[in-house]
C-alpha cells in the first residue's frame, strides 16, 4: 500500500536518535480522561482554583463543596479514563459529608478508586483550561501547577494550564476543562 510506505518514511525521517534508543513502552496501559466542570459565581465565598485561594475575588463558586472547578474537572477526568463514573457517585450532593469539602480530598479519593480498580497508577501528564473573567488566574500560575502536581504525584513540567476568559459571555461563572492522560 502506497500509503503506508508514505507514512513509515515520514515516521523514520521524525524518530530523534535518542528515541530509537528509548526502550518501547507498554502503551496498552495508556488511558486518557476527560472531565469538566462550572459553577456560579457568588459574592461572600472564597474563590479557590487548583487549591489555590483567589485573593483578588470579590466572588466564589456557588457550591456544596468549596466549589474549585479545577480540581473537580481533574477528578472527573481521573475516574473517567477508568471508567470508574464521575466525582457525584462518589460525593452525592445531598450527602452531609460533601458540605464544605475541601477538593484535593475528591482528587485523592478519586486517585484511590482508580488505583483500586487498576492497580499502581502514573499520571504522565494533565492538560487543563480554566476559563474565568477576573481576576486574572496569571500571577497564581506557579502556585496552582505545584498544587495539582503535588496531587498528583508529578511535577510542574507534566502540569499543563491554560487561562482564559470568555470575552464577557459568561462573567458569573467558573469553569475548567481537563485532558489526564494515565498508565
Ligand atoms: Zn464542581
Amino acid at each position: 500500500m502506497p500509503g503506508v510506505d508514505r507514512w513509515l518514511v515520514c515516521a523514520d525521517m521524525n524518530t530523534a536518535p535518542e528515541d530509537a534508543k528509548r526502550p518501547a513502552r507498554d502503551t496498552d496501559r495508556l488511558r486518557v480522561g476527560y472531565g469538566e466542570d462550572a459553577h456560579r459565581l457568588k459574592a461572600g465565598r472564597e474563590l479557590i482554583i487548583g487549591g489555590v485561594a483567589v485573593p483578588e475575588s470579590l466572588v466564589g463558586a456557588e457550591a456544596v463543596s468549596d466549589g474549585d472547578v479545577l480540581l473537580h474537572a481533574l477528578a472527573d477526568a481521573l475516574l473517567s479514563a477508568f471508567a470508574q463514573g464521575d466525582i457525584g457517585v462518589l460525593f452525592p450532593p445531598d450527602d452531609p459529608a460533601s458540605r464544605g469539602l475541601t477538593s484535593s480530598v475528591i482528587v485523592a479519593t478519586a486517585l484511590e478508586r482508580i488505583r483500586q480498580q487498576a492497580g499502581a497508577v502514573e499520571v504522565i501528564n494533565v492538560s487543563a483550561v480554566v476559563t474565568l473573567d477576573r481576576p486574572k488566574l496569571g500571577p497564581l500560575r506557579n502556585q496552582i501547577v505545584a498544587q495539582v502536581g503535588r496531587l498528583l504525584g508529578v511535577g510542574p513540567d507534566r502540569v499543563g494550564l491554560t487561562f482564559k476568559t470568555s470575552e464577557g459571555l459568561a462573567q458569573d461563572y467558573v469553569q475548567a476543562r481537563v485532558v489526564v492522560l494515565v498508565m
